[in-house]
């Protein structure tokens, strides 16, 4: 691993001026400006540095984006001969440009056999606004246009746009600014450790999946268009739904007349140890939101996954679909997205990861269950979560909740490791490329950051 050398240390000056002009994404203004940002510099592999010149384990490969790793040239070098070819042009208008086409050929050979289109777009929250018109234009071609409910889960991340937290379940976003907007409505997620952990595993999740079912026969099918998931619940928690959930929404999106849609923007380009989350759970969604590890974050860069189903629909009915972003298919995105695929199929970096990493990883991470602190550690691939509790038995949560998450992720930066904490779930999303040595160096800094988190508990 390369160790270069940090930048010169101009934190606080950088810390200032950051206070004083840049409003971050889901942060706490006070708190920040109280403490001042951590400035990230650099990265090689799987580490960060910071301007302090301190070096820390990515256990999240940035927002769970960086599945390739950082520091890969290959791509560095496409952006900049895309960049001197032709930096910029649009796909609207019958134009379009050589990455944008090969990026689209290649998810065509990638992608489970259903999808041989892609709409491409610059975000995962651009991607579900897509899915949102998407799937409404596609019930009114066929002449069905009531179909317009979208049904989603609570606790889901589908984004931050308006249709993006509208289609998310989480109460917070919706508090800020009268959201969900019409026309969507949310079942219960499949969080057994959370919602209902004296029940039967299985039990609970045929339970969460019927859900499903009641809600289309509240709602009258003839209004739902259709449902939308994440294979794995990321954001809210890394919440894997028991064995039972997904062959049990299945049976009910076979049975009605709905469309399934899976969010594939963490679970997609191998975080579940096969290319797509759907795969691992034998889902045949009509249409995937995609996005992070499309190009592992070297560019923003999206897209919506269109199966035949629907994209017949869309390119034999329709005329104009009046939709689309000035970066959609972005040349310079596309390059890079198109050369980040390329290395991780020649190189086999998903399937290297299934094979050895991340059962490694797995199995290491359920030793963590045995700490006082941890209730719960479960995971699958290269994501996993641990659960904190004030008592294993009986069952007692942290009151308020998150405090505790938040101080066990302060003091995992400062033992070198980045951990995001849900309310007291704690996330590791590493980069696929992460190596068996590495996971010993995580689990340690995580067992000792637990350790010191249940000392300062007193
Ligand atoms: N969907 C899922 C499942 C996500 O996890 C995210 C982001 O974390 C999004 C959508 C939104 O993606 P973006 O932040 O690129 O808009």
């Amino acid at each position: 691993m390369a160790q270069t050398a940090p930048r010169q240390p101009h934190t606080s000056g950088w810390q200032s001026q950051d206070s004083a002009h840049h409003l971050h994404p889901f942060t706490d203004y006070k708190a920040l400006n109280a403490k001042g940002s951590r400035i990230i510099t650099h990265a090689e592999g799987c580490y960060i540095w910071d301007s302090e010149g301190n070096k820390i384990l990515d256990g999240m490969a940035g927002l769970w984006c960086v599945n390739i790793g950082y520091g890969r040239k290959e791509l560095a070098d496409a952006a900049y001969a895309q960049m001197q070819e032709l930096p910029y042009y649009n796909n609207f208008f019958q134009c379009s440009t050589p990455p944008a086409v090969e990026l689209s050929a290649l998810l065509a050979e990638l992608t489970p056999p259903q999808f041989k289109h892609v709409f491409f777009t610059g975000s995962g929250s651009e991607s579900n606004d897509t899915v949102l018109r998407m799937v409404r234009y596609y019930w009114k071609l066929k002449g069905k246009p009531y179909k317009k409910i979208i049904i989603a889960r609570d606790n889901a991340y589908h984004g931050s746009t308006v249709a993006g937290a509208s289609l998310s379940g989480m109460k917070a976003m919706h508090a800020q600014g009268d959201l969900p907007i019409p026309g969507i409505a949310h079942i219960e997620q499949p969080y057994h450790f959370g919602v209902a952990p004296e029940m039967d595993v299985n039990e609970f999740g045929l339970r969460a999946a019927r859900a499903l079912e009641r809600k289309i026969d509240e709602l009258g099918e003839c209004n739902v268009a259709a449902f939308i998931a994440e294979p794995i619940q990321g954001a809210g928690g890394v919440i894997v739904p028991p064995d039972s959930y997904w062959p049990e929404i299945k049976r009910i999106c076979a049975e009605r007349d709905i469309l399934l849609v899976a969010d594939e923007v963490i679970t997609g380009f191998g975080r579940l140890g096969t290319w797509f989350g759907s795969q691992h759970y034998g889902i045949e969604p009509d249409l995937m939101a995609i996005a992070k590890g499309l190009s592992s974050g070297y560019q923003p860069i999206g897209g919506v996954l269109v199966g035949d189903k629907v994209a017949d629909v869309l390119i034999g009915e329709g005329g104009e679909f009046f939709h689309g972003f000035t970066y959609s298919g972005h040349p310079v995105a596309a390059a890079v997205a198109a050369t980040n695929l390329r290395i991780l199929r020649d190189e086999r970096i998903i399937e290297r990861a299934a094979e050895d990493v991340s059962p490694y990883l797995q199995r290491r991470w359920r030793e963590l269950a045995d700490h006082p602190l941890v209730g719960e550690a479960r995971g699958v691939g290269m994501v996993a979560a641990l659960e904190l509790v004030k008592s294993k038995s009986p069952r007692e949560d942290f009151a308020p909740a998150g405090k505790v998450g938040t101080l066990c992720r302060d003091i995992c930066v400062e033992n070198g490791l980045v951990m995001r904490a849900v309310r007291d779930t704690m996330i590791i999303s590493p980069p696929l490329v992460l190596s068996r040595e590495q996971v010993d160096e995580l689990i340690e800094k995580a067992t000792r950051s637990l350790d010191q988190a249940a000392t300062r508990l007193g």
